[in-house]
């Protein structure tokens, strides 16, 4: 699960604890699936100062040290979660671009076999599924 306190997130994954990697990282626990521009649009409030590129810096740095998960569903931003401990899908509207977590259905990766593997050991599936969420089917009953 992801720990309570950023800080100590950011030092389990060996990163220096810093405002504004701290910022970015309770903006991304409160919204997940937040795109980089999402995320500095969200940390803005709570420090002003931050700047594009230090939110830009402190996502791929957490990516990299493997405390944050980028998605990138074909044709839109990339997208970053802190949901990284499991191989979970992601349901996209195709209208609004909600995201919305799918469990894995097995529980580990890959959840998913492919039909022929063409010799590959394979050791992750992503999974998008594409469609309409609620509100927007509603709109569109509407
Ligand atoms: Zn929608
Ligand atoms: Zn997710």
């Amino acid at each position: 699960m992801t720990p309570a306190h950023a800080a100590d997130a950011l030092r389990a994954a060996g990163l220096r604890v810093t405002e504004s990697r701290t910022a970015v990282y309770d903006a991304l626990r409160e919204h997940p699936h937040a795109s980089a521009e999402d995320v500095f649009g969200h940390v803005l409030p709570r420090l002003p100062r931050a700047s594009r590129q230090s939110v830009y810096n402190a996502l791929n740095d957490f990516a990299d040290a493997g405390i944050a998960r980028r998605i990138e569903p074909a044709g839109r931003s990339m997208l970053f979660e802190l949901r990284v401990s499991d191989n979970h899908h992601h349901l996209v509207c195709t209208r609004c671009g909600a995201v919305r977590d799918v469990d894995c259905v097995v529980g580990e990766a890959p959840c998913l076999t492919p039909s022929h593997d063409h010799g590959f050991a394979v050791h992750a599936a992503e999974v998008t599924f594409w469609g309409l969420c609620p509100d927007c089917a509603a709109e569109r009953a509407a």
